[in-house]
C-alpha cells in the first residue's frame, strides 16, 4: 500500500533525494567507495559542500556578507549558540510554542531576556501582533513556524536591531528576505535533509561584537574559517540536504515550491473547515502554518479521535497523532509531501464523516 508520511520530523523527502543517497551509500561519485567512508578532505565531499552552500545562497538570494553553515547539534544548539555569539546583555523574544521557550531558556544563560510577546495565554494557537521591540536589545529573537502548535510567521517582521529566526519547520518553503536577518538556523530534519546537519545562515558583520570569550567550537566564525569542515561534518545528511536542495531548485526552488505549499494548505484547512468531525486548533487563518496543520474532533466527536488514528493508518497515512501537549492530530504537510497526499489524506476524513456523521 502506498503510504503518505505525514511525521513533523525526521519526515518526508523527496524521491529525488532518497534514490541519490541510496546510490551514493554504496558508490559515492564513482569512487568505489560509500559516501559513509569517504573523507570529508576528498574533492569529492568538498565540491558536495561547497555546491550545497552555493545552491542554499542560490536559492534564498543571500546577499553578500553572509556566511552559510553545515554545523551539528540541532536546532537545539542553537538556541545557546546563538546568544553565546550576539547577546552582550539583552535580547528580545517571542514566546509562540514549545521551541521557543527552549530557545528563551538557553538565552537566559547569557543575559536578559525580554518576553515581548506570548501566546501562551491561549495555548499557543495564534501569531502575538503588535507589540514592541525595545531599540536597546541585542537582537530579536522569533520562531518563524511553531512545528508543535501549527502556527507560522508568514512575512519577515520589521524591527530596528538585528534579527534572528529558528525555522527549523518552514525554511525553503517560501520566498524570505535574507537581508532583514542577522541570523538563520534550522536543523536539517524538515525540508531540508536527514537529521544530523544544521543550517546557519549569519550576517558576518554582527560576530565578534561580544565581550565574553566563546569556545571555539561555538564561535561561528571558527566554521565560517573551517567552510563548515572546523571538525568532521555530518557527511551523509549533508549529502542528503545536496540532493534536496538540487530538486527543490528543478521545483522553480522557493517561488515554486511557495505555490504547491499555499495549494496543500488551502485544500487542508478547506476540509477542516467543512467538515463536520473536524476543526482547525488555530482558529486565524492568517496565523496558520503550511507546515504543521493541527486539529481535533469537534464537540460531540471527541469519542472517535482514537478510531480515526487507527482507520488513517489502515489507508495508509502515517505519523498524523498529535503533539501531546495539543493533542487530537498534526499533519506536517513539508516541501517533500505533494497534493496527492494532502488529497489522501481529505479523502479519508471525509469517508470518516460519512460513516460516523
Ligand atoms: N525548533 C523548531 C521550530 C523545531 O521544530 C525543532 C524540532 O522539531 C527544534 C527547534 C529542535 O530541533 P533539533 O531537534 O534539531 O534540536
Amino acid at each position: 500500500m502506498k503510504k503518505h508520511n505525514f511525521y513533523a520530523g525526521p519526515s518526508i523527502l523527496p524521491e529525488f533525494t532518497k534514490d541519490k543517497v541510496a546510490e551514493a551509500i554504496l558508490d559515492f561519485a564513482g569512487t568505489g567507495l560509500s559516501v559513509m567512508e569517504v573523507s570529508h578532505r576528498s574533492k569529492e565531499f568538498v565540491a558536495v559542500m561547497d555546491e550545497a552552500i552555493a545552491l542554499v545562497k542560490e536559492l534564498l538570494k543571500v546577499p553578500e556578507g553572509y556566511s552559510v553553515l553545515f554545523l551539528q547539534g540541532g536546532a537545539s544548539l542553537q538556541f545557546l549558540m546563538a546568544p553565546f555569539n550576539l547577546m552582550k546583555s539583552k535580547a528580545a523574544y517571542t514566546n509562540t510554542g514549545a521551541w521557543a521557550t527552549a530557545a528563551i531558556k538557553e538565552a537566559k544563560y547569557f543575559g536578559e531576556v525580554i518576553e515581548v510577546a506570548s501566546s501562551k495565554d491561549a495555548n499557543f494557537n495564534y501569531i502575538p501582533k503588535g507589540f514592541v521591540v525595545p531599540s536597546d536589545v541585542d537582537y530579536f529573537h522569533f520562531t518563524s513556524n511553531n512545528t508543535i502548535f501549527g502556527t507560522e510567521v508568514l512575512y519577515d517582521p520589521e524591527v530596528s536591531v538585528p534579527m534572528v529566526s529558528d525555522m527549523s519547520s518552514d525554511i525553503f518553503s517560501r520566498p524570505i528576505d535574507v537581508s532583514k536577518y542577522a541570523l538563520i538556523y534550522a536543523g536539517a530534519q524538515k525540508n531540508l535533509g536527514p537529521s544530523g546537519a544544521t543550517l546557519v545562515i549569519v550576517r558576518d558583520d554582527v560576530l565578534g561584537k561580544v565581550d565574553r570569550p566563546i569556545p571555539t567550537i561555538l564561535d561561528y566564525r571558527t566554521h565560517i574559517k573551517g567552510v563548515s569542515m572546523f571538525n568532521t561534518p555530518a557527511t551523509v545528511p549533508v549529502f542528503g540536504c545536496l540532493q534536496t536542495l538540487r530538486w527543490l531548485k528543478a521545483q522553480g526552488g522557493v517561488e515554486g515550491i511557495e505555490k504547491v505549499n499555499i495549494a496543500k494548505a488551502n485544500l487542508l484547512y478547506g476540509e477542516l473547515d467543512r467538515n463536520k468531525l473536524f476543526k482547525a486548533t488555530v482558529p486565524n487563518p492568517e496565523d496558520r502554518s503550511r507546515m504543521n496543520v493541527t486539529f481535533v474532533m469537534t464537540e460531540g466527536y471527541e469519542a472517535f479521535e482514537k478510531e480515526f488514528d487507527g482507520f488513517a493508518e489502515s489507508k495508509g497515512l502515517v505519523g498524523l497523532k498529535g503533539h501531546r501537549s495539543v493533542g487530537g492530530f498534526r499533519a506536517s504537510i513539508y516541501n517533500a509531501m505533494p497534493l496527492e497526499g494532502v488529497q489522501a489524506l481529505v479523502d479519508v476524513m471525509k469517508e470518516f464523516e460519512a460513516l460516523k456523521a
